[in-house]
């Protein structure tokens, strides 16, 4: 067994912004800086025992807690932080956690990962050098101790410290059961293993137990931050199963990923969504038939290390869209104007601008190739539901299907494509009721009473998601507790008027919605037509 340990939960973060603390001349650094020693010294006394071995294991871990304090000083006084200084700053994290690993796994034999680990350097960034790492890593591991443990995510590039980026432990795992043909490839991280959909945002999303290669490459790619997208690749290659698994849940079945799944009948395996794209068109009618245009696109983006999630251009060759991050997008901009000035000038192409604040999500699974119907679907189910798509991309793979709309209309995406395809035990209502007096009081009443039965016998889920009466207007997500909503709206109701309402209810845009009318005022019926034209359904009593 080899084990790969990445840092201390949390550390990493805390050691880049303690530098960066130190950068700014903020002498707070110090408190930060002792924080990160407690929690390394507390995990020492807590798992290690008294003896002799805590009292080495101290030794080592003080000696290097001293030496990323002198460090941190050396930047506040000279306040300036180098990416080498960051980079040597962030591999305590590792160095530290893998040798009080090392010392509480009997037997274990601690291996220096900066020794084979190695990296090369590409347009500005380290990247593996995966044969001189291979090469080292078979040297290295010739003979297997029974427990080897390597610290993750450091590595070196001649004799100066680099690493694999964020969540590299992962890829160095991968990396070593590549090189050295291994069994099997497990991480154990803190979630149960891919979800058909981000569960912080789909209630009903569940743990996918077996995924293709292919579909957790198309799935880990944004949104999902089980694993490091690039720790698929290397075991993959050699036909090595991932197993995700869940520390704090071993029981759990978590994911297997390999080359032949069971692909099961439903249509796709999961969504992927990421509410960060900025989407840049490059358009005007000067582009038709010219040779060469995404070409420089590409170019112009790549030299400045802009990467782009997806691609989108009409047969016309009229335009051509980029998504990228909102964080690039600007720079973006910058080098497309400059890379085309002259055709700018000329009117040949528009200015290039973008539009930010957007969502890319993507359905993904192998059961899409060669069946017709799924696009017809995806898209019919976002058409009813008043959603309006802003670019789309499918590869010929046809394992993944993405697209992109405005943020606000993430969350409503990714449940209604989420009920239509995860067929979920029920169906979802959403309900809007104004006005609580005889009609309402009542109808609130029948759905009080009959909300288990329908849901039990109907596979229908009411859900009451907002109440309004002639003074107060509550609206809640997670629904109203029928029991007590005439307590919780005089409590924590908002005032209440047909703007309040207007602007409450379209501004939520949540999905499957019914506004119910149970007032007889012309004022609220006035709402019902810009209701109809957010694709929320009215019924009046
Ligand atoms: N500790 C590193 C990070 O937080 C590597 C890892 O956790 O995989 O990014
Ligand atoms: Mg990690």
């Amino acid at each position: 067994v080899i084990v790969v340990v990445s840092a201390l939960g949390g550390i990493t973060d805390k050691l880049i912004n303690t530098s960066q603390m130190a950068a700014n001349g903020d002498s707070a650094y110090e408190k930060e800086y002792r924080e990160i020693v407690n929690r390394h010294i507390e995990m020492v006394y807590t798992v290690i025992p008294a003896g002799n071995e805590r009292t080495v294991l101290l030794d080592k871990v003080n000696e290097l807690l001293s030496e990323l304090k002198d460090i941190f000083q050396g930047i506040y006084l000279i306040k300036d932080l180098s990416s080498k200084t960051s980079a040597t700053i962030v591999s305590y994290g590792e160095r530290l956690s893998s040798i009080i690993v090392a010392s509480l796994i009997k037997g274990a034999v601690w291996y220096d990962s900066r020794n084979f680990i190695k990296t090369e350097k590409k347009h500005a960034k380290h990247i593996l050098d995966s044969e001189l790492t291979t090469r080292l890593v078979k040297e290295t591991f010739q003979k297997l101790p029974e427990v080897a443990l390597v610290p993750g995510f450091i590595s070196t590039d001649s004799g100066e410290v680099t690493n694999l980026g964020r969540g590299g432990s992962d890829y160095t795992a991968s990396v070593i059961a590549a090189a050295l043909n291994a069994d099997s490839l497990e991480i154990w991280t803190d979630v149960d293993g891919f979800m058909t959909a981000d569960p912080r945002v789909i209630s009903t999303a569940y743990t996918i137990n077996e995924l293709s290669y292919v579909e957790a490459m198309e799935l880990c790619n944004f949104g999902a931050k089980v694993v490091y997208p690039p720790t698929i690749y290397p075991v993959c290659h050699k036909n090595i199963p991932i197993l995700i698994k869940n520390t704090f849940n071993p029981q759990g079945e978590g994911t297997i990923i390999k080359q032949e799944v069971n692909s099961g009948s439903k249509a796709i395996k999961g969504i992927s969504s990421i509410n960060d794209t900025s989407l840049i068109t490059v358009t005007g009618l000067g582009m038709v038939g010219v040779i060469g245009v995404n070409f420089r696109i590409f170019k112009a983006l790549a030299q400045n290390g802009i990467s782009v999630f997806m691609v989108s251009q009409a047969s016309s060759e009229n335009s051509t869209s980029i998504g990228v991050r909102n964080q690039d997008a600007a720079l973006a901009c910058e080098v497309l104007n400059e890379e085309f000035s002259k055709e700018i000038e000329m009117g040949e192409i528009s200015p290039v601008v973008a539009e930010m604040n957007l969502a890319t999500i993507a359905i993904v699974g192998e059961n899409m190739k060669h069946t017709p119907g799924i696009a017809g679907k995806l898209f019919g189910t976002l058409g009813r539901n008043g959603i309006s798509v802003i670019a789309c991309a499918q590869g010929a793979s046809e394992t993944n299907i993405s697209f992109v709309v405005e943020s606000k209309s993430l969350r409503k995406s990714l449940n209604v494509i989420h009920d239509s395809f995860f067929l979920s035990e029920y169906q979802v209502l959403n309900l809007f009721i104004c006005g609580t007096g005889t009609v309402g009081g009542s109808l609130i009443e029948q759905i009080r009473c009959q909300q288990q039965k329908l849901m039990q016998e109907r596979g229908l889920k009411l859900k009451v998601v907002g109440i309004a009466d002639g003074h107060h207007a509550l609206f809640t997500r997670a629904g109203v507790d029928l029991s007590h909503y005439k307590e919780e709206l005089a409590e924590k109701g908002m005032p209440s008027s047909t703007q309040v309402l207007h602007d409450e209810i379209i501004g939520m845009n949540i999905f499957n919605s019914v506004f119910v009318d149970c007032t007889a005022s012309a004022e609220v019926a006035s709402l019902y037509k810009d209701f109809l034209m957010n694709n929320i359904s009215v019924v009046a009593a």
